[in-house]
């Protein structure tokens, strides 16, 4: 029997390595993880696939997705719309896939309102300069947007204690492997393994 699937949310100020620590993992996991592909009313940027790594969509649709009631959550961030679509997430859960969102604080504290089991993780760069570099080595934003995102890393940052766990992203093997093991944890726990081994148990106790 398949236990239902976790919930993560996982944030970091841009250029912390959130994308890449959530590709690692699911290129390594593919079968159990799934990432959240959510709406955004930004540019695609070179190489960023419509479906694949977002839904582009323009303000209007968006604001119409709003009404419709159609979002999880959806937050203004650097000027732009993301949000997060409702059914793939219920429908994915249900399967016994993990779920990682990728998205911002003020998305996470509307995540845990609704879902306060699903499990947060803030992910920090070992430095404000190594941040700078990696948003500018990255080398797919305009260094006007760069400086943006800049100017927004401490506001993002402060939130990391809200967070259940904290991975320093400095070395990105030890990060992962850091990533991996919270994630293992949590198919782990006596609620998740009384569901996934029932039947197992229900021998074990049996008169
Ligand atoms: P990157 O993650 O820094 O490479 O940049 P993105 O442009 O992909 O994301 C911009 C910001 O929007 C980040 O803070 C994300 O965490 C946030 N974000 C992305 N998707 C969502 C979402 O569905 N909901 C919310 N609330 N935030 C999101
Ligand atoms: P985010 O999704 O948080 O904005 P990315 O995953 O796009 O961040 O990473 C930003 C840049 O930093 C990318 O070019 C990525 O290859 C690089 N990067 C990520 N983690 C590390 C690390 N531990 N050491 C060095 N570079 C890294
Ligand atoms: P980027 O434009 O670099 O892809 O994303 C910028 C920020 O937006 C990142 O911090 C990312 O986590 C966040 N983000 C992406 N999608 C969503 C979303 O659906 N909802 C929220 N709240 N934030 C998002």
């Amino acid at each position: 029997m398949n236990a239902r699937g976790n919930l993560f949310i996982v944030s970091a100020p841009s250029g912390a390595g959130k994308s890449s620590l959530i590709s690692a993992l699911l290129k390594n996991n593919p079968q159990d993880k799934q990432v959240s592909v959510s709406h955004t009313t930004r540019p695609p940027r070179p190489g960023e696939e419509n479906g694949v790594h977002y839904h582009f969509v323009a303000t209007e649709e968006f604001k119409t997705l709003i009404a419709d009631n159609a979002f999880f959550e959806w937050a203004e961030v650097f000027g732009n719309y993301y949000g997060t679509s409702k059914h793939v997430i219920e429908q994915t859960l249900a399967k016994g896939v993990d779920v990682f969102l990728d998205i911002d604080w003020q998305g996470g504290e509307q995540v845990k309102k609704i879902m306060p089991e699903a499990i947060s993780i803030f992910i920090l760069p070992p430095s404000r300069t190594e941040l700078a570099r990696r948003l500018t080595g990255r080398g797919q934003d305009a260094q006007e947007v760069i400086n943006k995102r800049m100017a927004q890393a401490v506001s993002e940052m402060s939130h990391y204690n809200q967070y259940d766990f904290l991975i320093i992203n400095d070395d990105f093997d030890t990060a992962l492997t850091q990533f991996e093991t919270i994630i293992a944890s949590q198919r782990l726990t006596c609620a998740s393994q009384s569901h996934a081994q029932n039947d197992m148990i229900v021998d074990l106790l049996a008169e």
